[in-house]
């Protein structure tokens, strides 16, 4: 079975019209001509419903199943939508209340979301919102993943090319230090291998057990360091902690960050198989 642990909501505007239009923001970035390079041999479908071509893209790929990451907690309902549409494709996580605020129950509002609504995990912003991952709000997502027994997602390291706001002040992974050992049934992923603090990462992966790394964006921005450290991890922790994710911004990239593992050398087909879905499967209770 193959998962893509780390996929967000397509925008129906994010087509390749939308990437022609990044070519004036990211000429003359590598990963940018790489990009688009790969992209004239993707072949897709004409449609203006964007669940749909995302499903195209997905079966191209041979991925069976899709985590779908809330950036905020308005796209709570929107990927329940996107799970209506596809039950069988796309499993659905939570954004908590990231955000200090008295009139909330963040507890119960939690608890409503995982017991009631049926999300299968967490992704945490914390990082985008001016706040480090220790941040007290992050405990009560904490208590919970650890009492559901459900994967925390964690963003790490860099947000995406040309945000132009101060994230990486606030998204080293040490600080998931401070925690890790209090809840050592949380399932904590840290995602993009915490780049550009990935030997951090690894470490943490390491020293807990509960600490898992996703890889997503690593593909497409930066091949031969993810090879790099994908050897390296595989070297200390071995494979069985890193997990798929392909953090596109538009459909036809998950299938080129699946193409990544395609001919490669360095990984057993039986560790690419987990990499690409037996490791999420186990996380998710699939
Ligand atoms: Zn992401």
């Amino acid at each position: 079975m193959r998962i893509d642990f780390h996929c967000h909501l397509f925008q129906p505007m994010n087509t390749r019209k939308m990437l022609e239009a990044g070519s004036i923001i990211f000429k003359g970035y590598g990963f940018y001509e790489r990009m688009e390079r790969k992209l004239e041999k993707i072949k897709s479908i004409e449609t203006s419903n964007i669940m749909e071509k995302a499903i195209f893209h997905f079966k191209s790929a041979n991925i069976d199943k899709v985590v779908l990451l809330p950036v905020n907690m308005k796209e709570n309902q929107e990927v329940k939508k996107w799970v209506e549409y596809a039950p069988e494709i796309f499993i659905p996580f939570y954004n908590p209340p990231e955000k200090a605020d008295d009139t909330i129950d963040a507890k119960e509002e939690i608890r409503k979301a995982i017991v009631e609504e049926g999300y299968k995990g967490f992704k945490i912003m914390l990082t985008f919102r001016k706040k480090r991952l220790n941040d007290q709000l992050i405990y009560p997502v904490l208590e919970a993943a650890q009492k559901f027994k459900i994967p925390i997602v964690m963003h790490c390291g860099y947000p995406p090319p040309g945000t132009r706001r101060n994230v990486l002040t606030y998204s080293n992974p040490i600080y998931i230090d401070e925690f890790a050992s209090s809840f050592p049934k949380a399932k904590i992923v840290i995602t993009h291998m915490g780049y550009p603090f990935t030997d951090i990462a690894i470490a943490l992966a390491a020293q807990y057990p509960n600490i898992y790394l996703d890889i997503s964006n690593l593909a497409y921005m930066m091949p031969s360091r993810l090879k790099d450290l994908l050897i390296r991890a595989n070297e200390i922790i071995g494979v069985h902690k890193i997990l798929y994710g392909s953090d596109g911004n538009s459909p036809e990239m998950t299938e080129i960050a699946v193409n990544y593992f395609d001919n490669i050398d360095f990984l057993t087909n039986e560790e690419i198989e987990k990499i690409l879905g037996l490791n999420a499967a186990k996380l998710l209770n699939l």
